[in-house]
């Protein structure tokens, strides 16, 4: 077919939850999802956990298996990647010349694993993490690795991290700022995944600024540390971060400067065009209205949900509460809310017990927990980052004080 009522572009979670969510709505058009990878939509979360560990095979990760969408009419154009946009045409144009009109468009596309620019960048047995083939190429190569050095303290990074160390590697995380976790976490946080990373034999070095990354035979033989030091390395994992793939809906005109920007509807600035997900810049009220770009499966699921409910005429502005989870080892890291220019960060629990949750407030009111090994804070807790609780500190920082207890108070 060369058009569609509601094309998606990129085949990831939130691409799949606007295939589902529109047949849930009964919505009756033809829809097609064009995705770059050859795999229908799969989990991305587990290519850094259980997928890598080897604890789930593919077929587990699938969002759903492939007569899911051919029973509900969605179109899997796979291994295609969208170049350009039209919106004027309706048209997108794919990287073999051939083009697919539209009615709807919603651009579904992720991001793109950050790269280093040192010397020796490049180099053989360097691995972002984002697709499953990335996933397959590390797991083949941590078959001989003997050291791995993670580039990048970040959830992707640790969680490498983890496996790796469980597979008996000589694992050392990089770090450029001076703890772990500090775009996401408060410190108390970075702390304790530093000790416990640490506890289980992972070399961590904050501060680390790198210089290049050497070679032997065209393959990664270490990395070299501005100071001259030299750690040894036959496989790196680069964790930095993603850029958003908007370039083909930028060109055609869309608003957006970090990823493109949408409205509460999740609407561009271009007609019949949506973006969601990794990709899509929103004004978050549970960040006070700051706009942001989220990289969680809830965004991308929940705004997924919000464009095929405004394409079947049931519009609803997005406010979803945003939540993620991490696992690394036996511990299991859930966040609610968003801790966005918190002021306080209390403890509530031992973190020696390892199950403990930090609460983030700003003048007094609930923004945030990080929740580890503690799923009934996680469950209770969200209801105060919803309703902007202003609890008793003392109270809050008691762990015997169920959360849900606080709420009116
Ligand atoms: P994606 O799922 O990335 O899908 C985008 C798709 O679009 C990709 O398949 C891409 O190839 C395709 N595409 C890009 N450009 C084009 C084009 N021009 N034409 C056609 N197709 C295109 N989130 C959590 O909440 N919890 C976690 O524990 C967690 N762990 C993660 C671990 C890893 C290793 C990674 C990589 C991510 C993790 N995330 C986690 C983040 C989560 O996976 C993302 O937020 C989510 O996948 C975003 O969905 P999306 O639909 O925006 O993009």
């Amino acid at each position: 077919m060369s058009s569609y009522d509601v094309l998606i572009v990129g085949a990831g979670h939130g691409g799949a939850q606007v295939a589902i969510a529109l047949r849930q709505n009964k919505f009756e058009g033809n829809v097609a999802v064009v995705g770059e990878e050859p795999d229908p939509p799969y989990e991305r979360p587990p290519l850094s956990k259980e997928y890598f560990s080897g604890e789930k095979t593919f077929e587990r990760i699938l969002i759903r298996p492939m007569s899911f969408w051919r029973e509900r009419g969605v179109d899997m154009l796979l291994g295609r990647r969208v170049v350009a946009v039209d919106p004027v045409a309706h048209r997108v144009t794919l990287g073999d010349g051939s083009s697919i009109g539209y009615g709807k468009l919603v651009w579904a596309t992720g991001g793109a694993p950050r790269t280093l620019v040192c010397p020796g960048h490049d180099l053989k047995g360097i691995h972002g993490v984002r697709t499953r083939a990335d996933a397959d190429r590390m797991l083949t190569e941590t078959q001989k690795a003997k050291h791995v050095v993670v580039i990048g303290g970040g959830y992707i990074g640790l969680e490498a991290a983890a496996v790796l160390t469980k597979l008996g590697k000589h694992v050392t995380v990089l770090e450029a700022m001076d703890r772990v976790l500090a775009r996401v976490a408060g410190e108390p946080l970075s702390r304790f995944y530093e000790a416990e990373h640490r506890a289980h034999g992972v070399d961590i070095h904050l501060n680390a600024k790198v210089d290049c990354i050497l070679e032997k035979d065209g393959w990664v033989s270490g990395v070299q540390m501005q100071d001259g030091s030299v750690l040894p390395a036959d496989m790196v994992i680069v964790g930095i971060g993603i850029i958003p793939a908007v370039e083909p809906l930028i060109r055609a005109g869309a608003a957006g400067i970090n990823g493109v920007d949408v409205d509460t509807l999740c609407r561009t600035s271009l007609p019949d065009i949506y973006a969601i997900g990794d990709c899509a810049m929103h004004a978050n009220e549970f960040a006070g209205g700051a706009r942001v770009r989220l990289e969680s499966v809830q965004n991308a699921n929940d705004q997924g949900t919000i464009v095929a409910k405004a394409i079947t005429g049931n519009e609803a502005p997005y406010h979803a509460v945003p939540w993620f989870w991490s696992n690394q080892y036996d511990l299991k890291l859930q966040t609610v809310g968003f801790n966005l220019g918190f002021d306080e960060a209390i403890v509530r629990g031992d973190i020696t017990t390892r199950s403990f949750s930090v609460v983030y407030l700003k003048q007094g009111e609930v923004l945030a927990l990080d929740c580890v090994n503690a799923t009934k804070d996680y469950v209770q807790g969200k209801a105060l980052v919803v309703g902007k609780a202003k609890p008793n500190l003392a109270r809050l920082a008691d762990p015997r004080t169920p959360l849900k207890s606080l709420l009116a108070v």
